[in-house]
């Protein structure tokens, strides 16, 4: 017999598994990230249409699971929608950005491991995408799980002196952590330049400037981090780029 659970889920990974069933990576408030298999709902007739669940929905979710079989999948017995994701009818740039949001936040935390206030910061981004800029709210929501993880970057000294960063150009290691000041840089192999514009944003100085372009370096910068720090890239980077790089309507 599984233990069930009942729990507030939003759904980060939606993989079809057979003709009526789906496999999700769930990121549940108290529950963290859980791999759950959803047994007959992904049912479409020609009379009815696929009543499957979204990618980046959020639910009231019960599940089970045997004890102890964290690393297999858990069943999904009841899944009650509470919001959906509106991001996809923002424009390619906020659904993208959602989900690059939700494949970071899968790729960083651990399964079961609970992070309730990551969990909000996702959920408020989810409902800011269609009124903020996109990218902006992204980056906000990257620094946090950035601290919850623990991978914060040194931002506003020399993470390899502890020195202050005056010179310029000013470059970035994710394996150091943070800036780096020109004396340091040399001995670094992994590193790249970053643009100082970028910086008020990130470290959250007052009155920093979020037009588009600081927004971007921020972007970039965050994205370097985490691609360097997990050792892969986003699998949702490349289509975030190429949205952005889209000209606007
Ligand atoms: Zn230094």
């Amino acid at each position: 017999m599984g233990i069930v659970t009942k729990d507030l889920g939003i759904v980060l990974r939606r993989l079809d598994y057979s003709e009526t069933s789906q496999v999700l990576v769930v990121f549940c408030r108290e529950g963290g990230l859980q791999r759950l298999i959803a047994k007959g709902i992904k049912r479409g007739t020609k009379s009815r249409v696929a009543t499957g669940i979204d990618l980046l929905e959020t639910g009231r979710v019960t599940f089970s699971r045997r004890p102890g079989s964290e690393a297999q999948l858990g069943t999904l017995t009841e899944w009650l929608q509470e919001s959906r994701c509106d991001a996809a009818r923002c424009g390619l740039v906020a659904w993208y950005a959602a989900q690059y949001a939700a494949d970071r936040t899968s790729q960083m935390t651990e399964e079961a491991d609970p992070h309730p206030d990551l969990f909000d910061a996702l959920q408020q981004l989810l409902d800011e995408l269609s009124t903020a800029p996109p990218l902006l709210a992204l980056v906000h929501y990257l620094l946090h799980l950035l601290r919850e993880t623990g991978l914060s970057p040194q931002l506003t000294q020399c993470a390899g002196c502890g020195g202050p960063i005056t010179r310029r150009p000013i470059h970035f290691s994710a394996r150091r952590g943070g800036l780096l000041c020109r004396d340091c840089e040399p001995a670094y192999v992994e590193k790249r330049q970053v643009d100082p514009a970028a910086l008020p944003l990130l470290t959250g100085a007052a009155g920093a400037a979020g037009d588009a372009a600081n927004v971007a370096s921020a972007f970039d910068l965050l994205d370097y981090h985490l691609t360097e720090s997990l050792g892969q890239p986003s699998r949702v980077g490349k289509a975030l780029r190429d949205a952005l790089s889209r000209p606007r309507r």
